[in-house]
């Protein structure tokens, strides 16, 4: 099927949101909340599945845990926005279409790219045909059935930043009987305060987690990983969880992209190149007085409402403003009963305090289940100064412009 699908008359503005996750998510709730009793706005979501990945739980459903049915279409209903289920294979920015599955055609007035990221698979030979990775829910599902298939045996977890550590700990909690090797290059919680740390890596110690950090995983095998230096590990599962990459979708749209291939934005998260597309979450490249920020959960659902609020200024003819964001924590689970939790900087360098054990597993939790709730909130009320309209709110910063 060929046909120009949501045409739309000559006065509907047609939104287009590609990607339902934390970021997409946001903004296509906002935007359909504030546009509810707009005839002359049509907002649609397109993802590849109906129900709402919640990625930062991943781990947990690698571990045989259920987690609650998210539905998608069940969220939007009552606002007018509509879902289209399937997969964005080309956006084509001349025509201002996008191409669903090869064979649907969506076209745009104004593009909100939210395609997130994945693990990156292609870094290091082999991970493709033998490991495993949270990169969706059918992923995490497929290395759940392997473990509970795995009586004993050796799961190697490749990559030691915080995906990395929360998956490892995760898998010796819940299969105590199974060595967990954690192999990556960086100290686990490199980025922590000193104190955070050494809490983290006895936690790790406790469950049997043994670390092998200052080492790079070269190659996985069938049966095994090999570091650099040339030194192979047996491993029954491998789990990668090393580094990230974006859709090439953006890039092959001839969308400026960093050499990540995140879309660059403005100020106001629109496209350097082109005005009309906004890029939110992983998939975009947002410059801040301290940097380009980093994908993280706490900084794409911000940037999802700031695009809905600008998108919906600019129809009202007005100058969307810029996008101001400061981290303010690293929560990081430990299994399900510890956690520590390190508050940060705008610039995500850590601050003094962190939290541990109870209060800290209680804070993670929250965190983690907070983003459907708020979705549902932010249909209601969506103009609520709670929903960071003009971005973090911690976004002062000494010496950043
Ligand atoms: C195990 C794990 C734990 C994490 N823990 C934390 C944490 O504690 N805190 C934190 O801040 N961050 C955490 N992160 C990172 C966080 O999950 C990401 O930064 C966040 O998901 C980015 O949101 P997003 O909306 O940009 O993209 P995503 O959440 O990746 O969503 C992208 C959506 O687009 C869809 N999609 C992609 N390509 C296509 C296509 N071509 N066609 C149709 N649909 C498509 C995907 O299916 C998905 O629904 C964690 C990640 C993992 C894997």
């Amino acid at each position: 099927m060929n046909t120009p699908h949501g045409a739309g008359t000559a006065s509907t503005h047609r939104v287009l949101i590609l990607g339902a996750g934390y970021a997409g998510m946001a903004a296509a709730i906002q935007l359909a909340a504030r546009t509810k009793r707009r005839a002359d706005v049509q907002v649609t979501l397109v993802n590849a599945q109906e129900r709402f990945t919640e990625r930062l739980r991943l781990h947990m459903t690698a571990t045989g845990q259920q987690l609650g049915e998210m539905d998608i279409p069940a969220l939007l209903a009552g606002t007018g926005a509509r879902f289209v289920r399937g997969w964005v294979t080309a956006v084509d920015v001349h025509t201002k279409t996008v191409r669903i599955d090869d064979s649907r055609v969506l076209h745009y007035d104004t593009l909100v790219y939210g395609l997130g990221s994945v693990a990156d698979t292609a870094l290091v030979p082999g991970v493709d045909d033998h490991a495993y990775t949270l990169n969706g829910a059918q992923d995490a599902a497929l290395l759940a059935d392997r473990l509970a298939r795995l009586a004993s045996g050796t799961v190697v977890v490749a990559g030691s930043g915080l995906t990395g550590v929360e998956s490892a700990a995760e898998i010796a909690e819940r299969y105590p009987k199974v060595n967990v090797v954690l192999a990556g290059r960086q100290e686990p919680g490199a980025s922590m305060t000193v104190k955070a740390q050494a809490y983290l890596r006895a936690a790790l110690d406790r469950l049997g987690v043994q670390v092998r950090s200052g080492t790079a995983v070269t190659k996985v095998l069938p049966d095994s990983v090999e570091l650099a230096g040339g030194e192979s590990i047996a491993a029954d599962v491998v789990l990668w969880t090393g580094g990230t990459r974006v859709s090439p979708v953006a890039a092959a749209a001839g969308l400026t992209v960093d050499g990540r291939g995140r879309v660059v934005t403005d100020a106001a998260l629109r496209s350097v190149s082109h005005l009309d597309v906004y890029a939110v979450g992983d998939a975009a490249a947002i410059r801040q007085g301290y940097g380009v920020m980093h994908g993280t959960c706490q900084s794409g659902m911000p940037t999802g409402v700031h695009a809905a609020v600008s998108i919906v200024r600019a129809l009202n003819g007005r100058q969307p403003k810029p996008f101001r964001f400061g981290y303010y924590h690293t929560p990081v689970s430990l299994g399900r009963h510890d956690a520590v939790v390190q508050f940060t900087h705008p610039d995500d360098s850590p601050r003094r305090g962190f939290l541990t054990g109870r209060t800290a597993t209680w804070y993670k939790e929250t965190v983690s289940a907070s983003p459907w709730p708020t979705y549902r909130r932010m249909k209601k009320m969506p103009s609520s100064g709670a929903f960071w309209p003009h971005g973090g709110r911690f976004t002062r910063l000494r010496g950043a412009r």
